[in-house]
């Protein structure tokens, strides 16, 4: 019965998916999708148990919300559900976000009906007059450098008591590393190797040895329960059986101060998200002042670039980092205003990472040298549309990407005047699969897949 039911469940499934040209959906894999959104950047993460992270939803023009509807098809032909875990907006432009009240996210949720358990955006500030009509006079500035009407509308839309996301909003909190999603371990067992070389460790790790000994873990989870004690929760793999047994695992007291399981070792998988950089909390302009704080009305404000959202997403040995248009160096726009070098600052929480997503489309102002020698990504993805005005991607950043020896993939053709070297252009989104023992990753997109191997788990210590 079981077996019919989750056959009809694969139809049901693949009938859905029958209109996106991704064919790997596998609820045991951890998937990361670069959507191909023409000069814009959007991502969605699928955790194996479902859980789902969306990263910046953008259109290309302010009154319209075409890029959120085709988002919508794809959101749903993955998920099967309209309704996403955690929505990040990296920071407040069109080609991230969308204009509240036409498209973008705000479609997604207004128009497209789909629902978040929380929306994490920069703080910006808030609409502190709600009986005056929203326009940056009415508007209270945290940080903020320079501002559109992209700004000001979302500003309005999500800090209004009466809006739909007001009481799911948060701002981000730099180098946390459970806002977004509870940091989790999983324990691996069962493979004869892992059985080998657990029996010459240390008596931490008998429960993890086989099923029959699971159940006694259980039971032992179960005592200490009525104690009170705090659980985690985890998910178990039989990867001998392929099953998959959801239960709570590891007390509280076998963690240690830094977070991590006191029976962590080689046989577990750490499944985590860094919030690296937000707000350009910390970082100074080149006359001493932060680039924190209200800006709004000064001649030459630091680049809303400044302010994205940095994060980096560990999952057992594979690793990915993303941080929007984070600026790399301090150089005035023709625009009047000012890029400062945040990516510098931010150096110090960073670990090697498997694959990244290059900042700002490419641009030359982005992914310094020592930011990329730091990261060191085996992969790297280029979000960007094809005749774009802005240039993207630069090719002093195309030079800095080969320097580090890392794979780029672009999402369009965007300027074939640039010197691509052995770029790969997918036009079409990408989608990478982790392998469910994350030693390898697969990046696929329309038919075509290369395998990677992962570079394994590092120990990320961010710093406020
Ligand atoms: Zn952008």
């Amino acid at each position: 019965m079981l077996f019919q039911v989750l056959f009809i469940l694969c139809l049901v499934n693949s009938v859905y998916s029958s209109n996106y040209t991704n064919n790997f959906t596998n609820t045991n894999n951890l998937q990361v999708h670069i959507f191909d959104v023409g000069q814009a950047m959007s991502q969605l993460w699928v955790y194996p148990d479902g859980y789902s992270v969306f990263v910046d939803g953008p259109e290309h023009n302010w009154n319209k919300d075409e890029v959120a509807g085709k988002l919508a098809k794809k959101i749903y032909n993955i998920l099967n559900t309209k309704h996403i875990n955690v929505g990040i907006i990296s920071h407040l432009h069109l080609d991230h976000l969308g204009m509240a009240g036409y498209g973008g996210i705000w479609a997604l949720i207004e128009k497209y009906g789909f629902t978040f358990d929380k929306i994490i955006d920069r703080n910006s500030g808030y609409w502190n007059d709600l009986n005056k009509n929203c326009s940056e006079d009415n508007i209270k500035f945290n940080n903020i450098g320079t501002y559109s009407s992209t700004a000001i509308k979302w500003i309005c839309y999500a800090t209004d008591p009466n809006s739909k996301i007001y009481k799911i909003r948060e701002n981000p909190k730099l180098c946390s590393d459970n806002q977004i999603k509870e940091v989790k371990i999983f324990n691996r067992f069962n493979s004869k190797e892992n059985k080998n070389v657990n029996k010459n460790e240390d008596n931490n790790n008998k429960n993890d040895d086989n099923l029959d000994n699971y159940k006694d873990n259980r039971q032992d989870i179960n005592h200490d329960n009525k104690k009170g004690l705090k659980y985690f929760e985890g998910t178990l793999y039989d990867y001998n059986k392929n099953k998959q047994i959801n239960n709570q695992i590891n007390n509280q007291n076998n963690y240690n101060n830094k977070g991590f399981s006191k029976n962590f070792n080689k046989n577990s998988l750490i499944s985590k998200i860094t919030i690296v950089s937000a707000d350009a909390y910390g970082v100074k302009m080149p006359d001493g002042r932060y680039v924190q704080g209200d800006h709004h009305n000064e001649e030459y404000p630091p680049s809303e670039n400044d302010y994205s959202i940095g994060l980096i997403l560990q999952y057992g040995d594979f690793s990915f980092a993303t941080f929007g248009d984070l600026d790399g160096e301090y150089a005035k726009s023709p625009y009047d205003y000012y890029y400062d070098d945040i990516e510098s600052s931010v150096i110090k929480n960073l670990v090697e990472v498997d694959a990244y997503n290059v900042n700002h489309h490419g641009s030359s102002h982005s992914s310094n040298i020592n930011f990329l020698q730091k990261l060191n990504p085996s992969v790297s993805f280029i979000s960007c549309g094809k005749g774009n005005s802005y240039g993207h991607p630069g090719q002093d950043t195309l030079d800095r990407l080969k320097k580090v020896n890392t794979q780029i993939y672009i999402t369009e053709d965007c300027d074939n005047s640039k010197n691509y070297y052995d770029s790969i252009i997918t036009n079409n989104d990408i989608v990478i699969t982790v392998s469910e023992d994350t030693k390898t990753y697969n990046v696929c997109f329309n038919n075509n897949c290369k395998t990677y191997k992962s570079k394994g788990y590092k120990e990320l210590n961010c710093k406020v």
